[in-house]
């Protein structure tokens, strides 16, 4: 099975739950995926696939359905056209010197956006569904995406790019729209 099974797999899988901010997984440094993790990663695959769809969003990190290791999924297409890519392991080699403003959200933070200043290009590499190391340069909203996703794997939130007090807003009106919410 390769990437565009799994994304097809997702149209029919129970979607998997995607944890809200402050949840303390979304902290913490997910670890290396190892050979003897990949049948377990594969199978999370369709229920990732399938809860990005249904937010709708453009990636997922692992950590942002409770496992702390190093994957994503994204995919920038729409459900005419599918484009999904995995990364296990992914890593930044470069990034270009032009930098881009974007507005980013998150799922992890629902309804929350914000214009975050990143590289325009970057040069990534990772390991794919079949066990391939593959490397690749991406840029324009695949690279905002793609760096939005590997941050999540440290820890990081889109949020951490801004002000503290752009930041503290941010996290305090989630806060308060997840307790109307519940
Ligand atoms: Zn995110």
């Amino acid at each position: 099975m390769n990437d565009v099974d799994f994304s097809l797999a997702g149209a029919t899988a129970a979607p998997t739950q995607i944890l809200i901010a402050p949840q303390a997984v979304l902290r913490q440094k997910a670890r290396i995926v190892r050979p003897e993790d990949m049948d377990t990663l594969k199978a999370t695959l369709p229920g990732m696939f399938s809860a990005m769809y249904a937010a709708p969003g453009i990636g997922l990190a692992a950590p942002q359905v409770g496992i702390s290791q190093r994957y994503v999924i994204v995919d920038l297409g729409d459900a005419e056209d599918r484009q999904p890519i995995v990364l296990i392991n992914p890593e930044i080699l470069t990034e270009s010197e032009v930098m881009t403003p974007r507005e980013e959200g998150c799922l992890s933070l629902p309804n929350q956006y914000a214009e975050v200043v990143r590289p325009e290009a970057v040069r990534v590499r990772w390991t794919n569904v079949e066990g391939e190391r593959c490397e690749r340069e991406v840029d324009g909203l695949l690279a905002t995406c793609i760096q939005h996703e590997i941050d999540h794997l440290d820890g990081v939130l889109f949020v951490d790019h801004l002000s503290t007090l752009r930041r503290n807003m941010i996290m305090r009106r989630l806060a308060k729209e997840q307790k109307l919410k519940h």
